[in-house]
């Protein structure tokens, strides 16, 4: 089988052929000569993952290219944080401002968790699959906290400040994986494993 999934970060494509199976061949974005930008529009994770995995399935329609691969899929990650009312959320990418980087992002987060008690987050992302028969959209959620320091030089994004529950380190700071068996993607990939076996 082989899936175009709508990406062209690197350690998620990597994350993601960690927890899918061998036989399933992951391209990427560059892998098919995809070179556009996709303006994350949407103002929820399901409208934005389904956006890019629409966009993507129409481009490989119209480039006759539909024969070559057996599907696209697409994934959208928020930070939901209970004491921000479950910000950053769809807003994860930008928190810290529309062409911030992630360093700024999770200062920001930070500084705003300061005072706080109440340091309990969860990542939360939506999968949207495209095939020639169907589409589905699932979810997975990972619960756990924002720690208090940056800690760990593994994984990406936020993954220095986020610690998963029933785990005292972050992310950053546990074996890929580790990560790749519990965190939001692979729960998400999970589920959608199921539903393609089921
Ligand atoms: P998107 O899903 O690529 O739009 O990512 C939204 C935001 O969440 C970006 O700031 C990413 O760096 C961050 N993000 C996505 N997945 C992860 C993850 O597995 N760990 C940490 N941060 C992530």
């Amino acid at each position: 089988m082989k899936l175009v999934f709508a990406s062209n970060n690197q350690h998620k494509l990597q994350e993601v052929r960690q927890i899918l199976p061998a036989h399933i061949t992951i391209m990427s974005l560059k892998d098919i000569g995809f070179c556009e930008e996709i303006d994350e529009i949407g103002d929820t994770l399901e409208e934005n993952s389904a956006l890019k995995a629409q966009t993507i399935w129409q481009w490989i329609k119209d480039k006759k290219m539909i024969l070559e691969v057996d599907g696209v899929f697409a994934d959208d990650t928020g930070l939901e944080i209970d004491a921000l009312g479950g910000k950053p959320g769809v807003r994860t990418a930008r928190w810290a401002g529309e062409d911030c980087n992630d360093a700024a992002n999770r200062i920001k987060v930070l500084e705003q968790l300061r005072d706080k008690d109440n340091r309990e987050a969860q990542f939360r992302t939506v999968v949207t699959l495209i095939t020639k028969e169907n589409t589905l959209q699932v979810e997975g959620i990972v619960r756990g906290y924002i720690n208090e320091r940056e800690e760990g030089e593994g994984g990406f994004g936020y993954d220095p400040v986020f610690v998963p529950e029933e785990y005292d380190k972050t992310f950053a700071s546990l074996p890929a994986e580790v990560k790749n068996s519990i965190s939001h993607r692979a729960r998400a990939l999970d589920a959608l494993k199921e539903r393609l076996n089921g």
